[in-house]
């Protein structure tokens, strides 16, 4: 796959109802993607062992091999470890999309989903995976036009030029998550990213450090937004967002 560009890129989608993966293989195909499908777990992985595709699209809901044990089993293995992975779930399944991410899944769309906003995740993931962050020197991340800047080296947040004042739990999970704008991360995640450096923290403490980082973003605190039952994500601006 080029660095830039998603079309050519190579996906898999494992998924057992047929309708649905011609649904899915029809949109990729259209956004010049190669599309082959699965229709069961097993065959997925046998299927990857022989030729590591650019990015899978799994269903968690399979007849044999479920998708968070496909997911599992990938992510332990050193040649998949490393193919990003979509996951689509039923609606209601907020524990098992916590889960997938924790084991390494990218992002996730539920059933039913629009097809637009499904092609959108895969090249946003896919994108994601060649492309570096809007950095400017060092460890200095410019976001939303410039007007917010998070530079590691000096622990400094800049909203519209203006120094603001983050404790160091806020400024952690302010670059945890800005670091992968778009995507959602689990409270356990954001937890593991902040853990040990400078603070315990539980569950509904990361609720309270999120609250105290919005109301100190200003114009800005709404791009931190709650996924309901999931975790956090930074708000990337995608039109498209469900
Ligand atoms: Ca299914």
């Amino acid at each position: 796959m080029s660095a830039t560009t998603t079309a050519k890129a190579e996906i898999l989608i494992v998924e057992d109802e047929p309708e649905i993966a011609e649904l899915i293989e029809f949109h990729a195909q259209r956004e010049g993607m190669i599309a082959r499908t699965c229709h069961s777990g097993r065959l997925a992985l046998e299927a990857i062992r022989k030729q590591i595709p650019d990015l899978i699209v799994l269903d968690l809901m399979l007849p044999d091999l479920g998708g968070l044990e496909v997911c599992r089993r990938l992510k332990q293995a050193e040649e998949t470890r490393n193919i990003p992975i979509v996951m689509v779930t039923a609606k209601g399944e907020e524990s098992d999309i916590v889960a997938g991410l924790e084991l390494g899944a990218d992002d996730y769309v539920t059933k039913p989903f629009s097809p637009r906003v499904l092609m959108a995740r895969l090249k946003g993931v896919l994108r994601r995976n060649t492309e570096e962050l809007p950095r400017e020197d060092g460890n200095r991340v410019v976001l939303l036009g410039g007007s917010l800047v998070i530079d590691a080296d000096r622990h400094e947040t800049l909203v519209d030029g203006n120094k603001i004042d983050l404790t160091l739990t806020e400024f952690g999970i302010l670059q945890y998550l800005a670091t992968r704008k778009g995507f959602v991360r689990t409270r356990d995640q954001i937890i593991a990213s902040v853990h040990g450096k400078h603070t315990v923290l539980s569950n509904r403490t990361v609720d309270v450090h999120v609250t105290a980082l919005r109301r100190k973003l200003l114009r800005h605190g709404e791009c931190v937004e709650t996924v309901r039952g999931v975790g956090y994500r930074f708000a990337d601006a995608r039109a498209d967002e469900a």
